[in-house]
């Protein structure tokens, strides 16, 4: 429902004349993230500071009206859709690093901050900030601990709340609060712990104090080839099988890797089956032992073609590659859906094979590029949406693929989120007693469920929705 003219004035006074956006035009620039979802807000609030997050959430609250925070929109779940309507709460210009402590190794940031500038800023202390999305670019800080991001170097560094110390947050009621602080245990109830990875559902984020990392001395990057997705998956379990944790392992299949290697040439083998790209990092010593370790294991595993970048800018190239593998995919098809489900890792072969098999059956491209070393595949189902009859289809693979992961004993996620696109698969993991505790967590924070309705917890209303009415780029897709 759109908004009243007093609501549109009381946001203006709180906000500023030019921070509310509310021409439909300008509206439609905040429909969509990075997945196939889509539905246009009422209104845009762009705040500066906390204290205007806190009044513009209190004006929703007063008048019932949905809020969704969003960060940079990169999103690949849905989650910062306004599946209700109501207000955005655009988190982008609160982008200012507050305090960078070299000794004591944190950063106090705003949630708008963009992933990659915060360690570009830590670089001249010799830190980093460790969670690297692949979005790294573009994804904002904020964005990254409601989603509690991964990345490709969170498999030996841990995901986003290993390195969240504490967050300023405003609830559903426009209270603000600081939850944990400086310590690295969390004292009392954590409910930092809850709120990293809320999707926006609990709180609005407005501050986060990070821990940074020692840049490590060495680095050492390799590209090896391997003949097929099954044998670079055995390779993946056996590195890990003999103890070794790389930095990261990522995988990429034949079919990204054309892609890649025709945008960036980068040299990644072309005729191979999948290649595996593995980092190691730490003392000079410890990395060539550790590298010429892991090229043993991939050797045995019928590792080939394998290469060590012999300078910064080579090993920048090939994570250009990596990183920038699903733009890349634009080559082949205009739209993707990707789906980030998690697996044991010794399940990767039959996953993957069974990722390949739906592909095959719906006569749909799937391209897989993924956090091997965490289990964490992304199928990535290629498409035009231009083509409105495949839309469906591409929806019915996503949701087979999904169910093979789980009937592997996986989960929905391994860091994308639930959002609005896997709501309704959560009964697939979770018992009602499960949902009914979580849902107690969620009354608690947000009685009148205002904050980023619709999203993680299964909505029977969602699957009754005609597929094609609500996934199209049309302007009338509102959905309630
Ligand atoms: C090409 C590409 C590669 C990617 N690679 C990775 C990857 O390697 N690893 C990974 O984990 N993800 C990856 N992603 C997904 C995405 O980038 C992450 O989920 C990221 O953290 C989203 O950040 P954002 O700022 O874009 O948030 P948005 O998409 O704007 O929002 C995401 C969610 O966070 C909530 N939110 C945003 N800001 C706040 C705030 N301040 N307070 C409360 N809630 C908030 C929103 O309500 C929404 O639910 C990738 C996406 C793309 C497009």
């Amino acid at each position: 429902m759109p908004l009243t003219a007093s609501v549109i004035d009381d946001l203006k006074k709180v906000a500023g004349r030019d921070n509310v956006i509310t021409a439909p035009n300008d509206l439609r620039i905040f429909e969509r993230d990075g997945s196939i979802e889509g539905a246009v807000p009422d209104a845009i609030a762009l705040p500066s500071n906390t204290e205007q997050v806190a009044a513009v959430i209190k004006i929703a609250a007063r008048h019932n009206i949905p809020i969704v925070p969003r960060g940079a929109g990169t999103g690949l779940s849905g989650g910062a859709v306004t599946i209700r309507g109501g207000i955005a709460l655009q988190m982008t210009r609160m982008r200012r690093i507050l305090e960078i402590d070299p000794v004591g190794q944190t950063a106090l940031v705003e949630p708008g901050v963009v992933n990659q500038e915060l360690s570009l800023a830590a670089a001249p202390h010799h830190l980093f900030y460790a969670p690297d999305p692949s979005s790294q670019k573009a994804c904002t800080i904020g964005g990254n601990a409601a989603e509690n991001s991964g990345g490709p170097h969170c498999l030996y560094y841990g995901v986003t709340t290993n390195h969240v110390l504490g967050m300023e947050v405003v609830l559903a009621d426009g209270s603000v609060h600081w939850v944990s602080g400086d310590a690295a245990d969390r004292i009392g109830l954590d409910l930092c712990g809850v709120l990293v990875g809320s999707e926006g559902t609990l709180c609005a984020i407005t501050k986060i104090k990070v821990r940074l990392l020692r840049i490590p001395p060495s680095i050492a990057t390799l590209l090896a080839a391997f003949p097929s997705i099954d044998t670079a998956s055995q390779a993946v379990s056996a590195v890990i099988g003999r103890g070794i944790v790389p930095a990261a392992l990522e995988m990429m299949d034949k079919v990204t890797v054309g892609a890649v290697e025709a945008h960036y040439h980068a040299g990644y083998p072309t005729d191979a089956g999948a290649v595996l790209l593995v980092e190691v990092d730490g003392v000079a010593d410890s990395t060539r032992e550790l590298m010429a370790a892991i090229r043993d294991v991939l050797s045995e595993n019928q590792g080939y073609a394998m290469r060590e970048a012999q300078t910064p800018a080579e090993r920048d190239l090939l994570w250009a590659g990596r990183k920038g593998a699903i733009g890349a995919l634009g080559r082949i098809k205009p739209n993707y859906y990707l789906h980030d489900g998690v697996v044991p890792r010794s399940k990767l072969p039959q996953v993957l094979s069974a990722v390949g098999e739906i592909g095959v059956h719906y006569k749909l491209p799937v391209a897989n590029v993924f956090h091997a070393g965490d289990g964490n595949l992304h199928p990535n189902i290629l498409f035009d949406l231009r083509d409105r009859e495949v839309l469906q289809q591409v929806e019915e693979a996503g949701e087979e693929m999904l169910h093979a992961v789980v009937e592997l004993g996986g989960a929905l996620s391994g860091e994308h989120g639930i959002g609005l696109e896997k709501s309704a698969y959560m009964p697939w993991i979770f018992s009602p007693d499960d949902l009914e505790v979580m849902s107690r967590v969620k009354s608690a924070l947000d009685p009148t469920g205002l904050l980023n309705p619709g999203k993680i917890f299964p909505d029977p209303e969602r699957k009754k929705l005609p597929l094609a009415g609500r996934t199209g780029f049309a302007v009338e897709a509102k959905w309630w």
